[in-house]
């Protein structure tokens, strides 16, 4: 049906909000990334951010324990900070709770949103809560950065190297998609120690996720079939760029910065940075390089919430 958002699809949709919306000068980055950034201080910006969950869609009451649910709410936004370069602060909870649910499941819910808060050192400060037919948790975070250092989606440039931290694909299956760790560690590291030119973290899957880098960036990717790190035997290609809920980073740097990756000591701790490809020019889209070495287009996989 036209004019109904199936055929418009989330992105479409997001698209046409953003271009209704003009904002302050102060606004450094607004709609289009993990997070807004905006000015702050003298030596930081604000980073804010938020992300929903929704029982059916993002979990499953008989598939998920309680603290699972609570703690993903939680590490889905920090991811999103992460991915900015930031480190997260501070979060409010605002849930929606159908009226049999028991006080322990949501005791447990906030056990787990409490793990990921001491373990990233986000104070939770608020939030509301709302009777719902089925269990709504979303969560809104701010970060700080150093003034000017955000790391946007829009800063690749051609000739870069397209890296991802960890492994992809068969999250929802393996159950990573509700225990993940968000990959602050990595991007700080990252952020200290190159200039990372464009970073984002991957929630809808590779082959969705480097569209929406290479339009931010206005250049266009070659994805090698044999770079991409598979998570197990089990995985195809197609899981890996299609699954999504990896919650891994997506990043770009220059030749030389990859180099200088490539040959750095791995530090205890933290995910492999694994090289998946490089950025075109636009006029070459988004491809995937295959072992043969001919290329396909790479369709933008990857889930959308109204399709
Ligand atoms: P992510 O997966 O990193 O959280 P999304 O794909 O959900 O990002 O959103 C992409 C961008 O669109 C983000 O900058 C987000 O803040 C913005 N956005 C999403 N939904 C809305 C909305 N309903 N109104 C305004 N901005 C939105
Ligand atoms: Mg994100």
């Amino acid at each position: 049906m036209k004019n109904s958002l199936r055929a418009l699809g989330e992105f479409g949709l997001i698209a046409m909000i953003r271009r209704s919306i003009k904002n302050k000068p102060s606004v450094r980055v607004g709609i289009g990334d993990d997070a807004a950034v905006l000015s702050f201080t003298r030596r930081k910006d604000l980073l804010f951010t938020t992300d929903m969950l929704v029982e059916g869609r993002h979990f499953r009451r008989d598939r998920a324990t309680p603290f699972e649910i609570g703690w993903k709410a939680m590490a889905v936004n920090v991811s999103d900070i992460a991915a900015m370069g930031g480190l997260p602060t501070a979060a409010v909870v605002s849930a929606g709770f159908p009226k049999d649910l028991s006080v322990g499941f949501i005791r447990e819910i906030y056990r787990g949103l409490k793990a990921v808060s001491r373990k990233f050192g986000v104070d939770l400060v608020g939030g509301d809560t709302n009777r719902a037919e089925t269990i709504t948790l979303s969560v809104a975070m701010l970060g700080e950065v150093r003034r000017g250092k955000a790391i946007c989606r829009s800063g690749a440039k051609i000739g870069d190297v397209i890296f991802v931290t960890g492994f992809l694909g068969g999250s929802v299956v393996s159950g990573k998609h509700l225990k993940f760790t968000p990959r602050v560690a990595e991007a700080r590291y990252l952020a200290r120690h190159f200039k990372v030119h464009a970073m984002m973290d991957l929630s809808d899957g590779l082959g969705s996720d480097i569209h929406r880098l290479t339009e931010a960036s206005r250049a266009g990717a070659v994805i090698s079939e044999p770079g991409i790190p598979v998570s197990g035997v089990k995985i195809s290609t197609e899981q890996a760029l299609g699954d999504g809920e990896d919650f891994e980073l997506l990043f770009t740097l220059s030749v030389k910065d990859a180099v200088r990756l490539a040959l750095a000591r791995p530090v205890a701790g933290l995910q492999p940075f694994h090289p998946v490809g490089k950025i075109v020019s636009a006029k070459e889209g988004v491809t995937l390089e295959t072992k043969d070495m001919t290329r396909r287009k790479i369709r933008t996989l990857g889930f959308d919430h109204f399709r």
